[in-house]
């Protein structure tokens, strides 16, 4: 998809991604996705979602979704918790707080199929999210 789908006119990356949320949260998150393809790794999830034949949507949290940013993959949905933005993590130097480009490159992952895996369940942190925000925000997550 190269040009901007007039159903969905917050598209301007034309990612096969639908998002629902206000306005501005909606802007919001175009201005994440467009951040993440600022590194290599995070061009080629884009590219992953992209040329998945399936929509996916990015939602913000509903009020009978459990807490906490989490993937619906049997439909789609990465529903996104905005009390997500801010919460601290762990790297290597200290505790960082969670961006939603952050919250994204995370979650968006999982929706191809990577899990929360592996040893101290970091596989998809040291796959997908480090590999496609430390260049973008210099900080390398430690712990699931
Ligand atoms: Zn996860």
């Amino acid at each position: 998809m190269t040009s901007n789908d007039p159903t969905n006119p917050l598209d301007p990356s034309g990612l096969r991604v639908t998002a629902s949320g206000t306005m501005q949260q909606n802007r919001g998150l175009w201005e994440a996705l467009s951040k993440i393809r600022g590194s290599t790794k995070g061009a080629e999830l884009h590219d992953l979602l992209n040329d998945s034949e399936d929509t996916n949507v990015i939602r913000f949290r509903w009020s009978d979704d459990r807490r906490g940013s989490h993937p619906k993959c049997k439909t789609g949905e990465v529903v996104v918790d905005p009390n997500d933005i801010g919460r601290f993590f762990e790297t290597v130097d200290g505790f960082e707080q969670f961006t939603l480009e952050r919250i994204l490159a995370h979650e968006l992952r999982h929706l191809t199929g990577t899990r929360d895996t592996g040893h101290t369940r970091m596989d998809n942190i040291n796959k997908w999210e480090n590999p496609v925000m430390t260049p973008i925000d210099g900080f390398v997550r430690d712990a699931y």
